[in-house]
């Protein structure tokens, strides 16, 4: 944005031709004055120009680019450590998979095995589930909780799952080795400080129609409230096409990954249907992504939510084992090993 920017007259230039050429570009100038120099700064809301351009302009002397408006995501480590792994740009991507939402123990636990023995070392899994229908099932609250510490715990795994409500902010906090909040609530602010309160790391999935401001500045709020860090995810925008359920935007991955930003990318919410989530896997890989969260049911048809694009544990296996061999991932331990030891 050019919003905060101060352009600086040349002392002897004409102010009112460099106020006119900046309102022509679209831009909001407000004069400031200061001993006897002129200068204008840019308010937001006008258009976005190069600030380069502005420089070149007649009359101009400088232009003075505007403040960050994330400063502490700017200083934020850009490795960091999530269930004890390094998570970050250039190191090896984090992968997070599990069910849409814990159904019940039992299933849980048959998917976190299969899981653990693939070398995922996240498990994901709603208690609260955001849905868009009043009526559709909203998870099973604490005790899905409980069975997600347990299951992970049996299985040597990290967990994440979603925190809906401030009520449930210090439950979640006490089992998840980092917080979702979910699409529906970027914006909820109150929501972002009560969970950076706890002092837990933050997965931050994309408003569906947020812009990359807005996203970063939940970040920035999350990060001003006491989160330790945030890993922002891009889950696909709401495009005008129904034929996928989302838009995975790639360019959001690319252009963070350029800020130098890690960047998770949910493949799952992006497409809606499983047979997407490889390619759009890739690509979002291919665009810098630091790692997938993936959406993993042992029985999707019976799935009680998101079942469409749940893949079954089999086909994680061969996502991942096709992501290897296109060398966007490395094995987690090299097959010949596991051959050596099974029986
Ligand atoms: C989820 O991860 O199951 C979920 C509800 O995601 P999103 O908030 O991106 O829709
Ligand atoms: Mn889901």
């Amino acid at each position: 944005m050019s919003g905060g920017a101060v352009v600086i007259v040349l002392p002897g230039a004409d102010p009112e031709s460099v106020r006119r050429a900046l309102v022509a570009r679209g831009l909001w100038p407000v004069r400031l004055e200061r001993t006897g120099r002129v200068a204008f700064r840019l308010e937001s809301h006008g258009s976005r120009v190069d600030l380069d351009a502005l420089e070149r302009l007649e009359g101009v002397e400088r232009v003075l680019a505007p403040p960050s408006t994330t400063p502490r995501l700017d200083a934020q480590p850009p490795i960091v450590r999530i269930a004890g792994r390094p998570v970050g740009i250039g190191q090896r991507p984090l992968i997070v998979a599990g069910p849409c939402a814990v159904e019940s123990e039992e299933r849980l636990l048959a998917i976190a095995r299969r899981l653990s023995t693939m070398g995922v070392p996240l498990l994901r899994g709603g208690a609260f589930k955001p849905r868009t229908s009043p009526y559709a099932f909203r998870g099973h609250g604490p005790r899905a909780l409980r069975w997600l510490a347990d299951v992970a715990r049996d299985c040597g795994m990290g967990v994440v799952t979603e925190a809906l409500s401030e009520l449930d902010v210090d439950a979640v906090a006490e089992v998840a080795d980092i917080v979702q909040i979910g699409s529906r609530n970027m914006h909820d602010h109150a929501l972002l400080r009560a969970v950076g309160a706890t002092g837990r790391p933050i997965l931050l999935k994309r408003g569906m129609a947020a812009t990359i401001d807005e996203w970063l500045a939940s970040a920035e709020c999350a990060l001003l409230s006491g989160a330790p860090f945030v890993l922002p995810c891009e889950r696909g925008i709401r495009g005008f096409d129904p034929s996928t359920r989302n838009v995975l935007d790639v360019g959001a991955i690319a252009l963070l990954t350029a800020r130098g930003l890690p960047v998770l990318a949910d493949p799952s919410h992006a497409a809606g249907r499983r047979d997407l989530v490889l390619p759009l896997a890739r690509a979002a890989l291919a665009a810098g992504a630091v790692g997938l969260i993936v959406e993993v049911h042992d029985a999707p048809e019976h799935a009680l939510s998101d079942g469409p694009q749940a893949l079954d544990p089999d086909e994680l296996g061969l996502l991942l084992r096709e992501l290897e061999r296109a060398g966007a991932i490395r094995p987690a331990r090299p097959p010949e090993v596991r051959e050596e030891l099974s029986p």
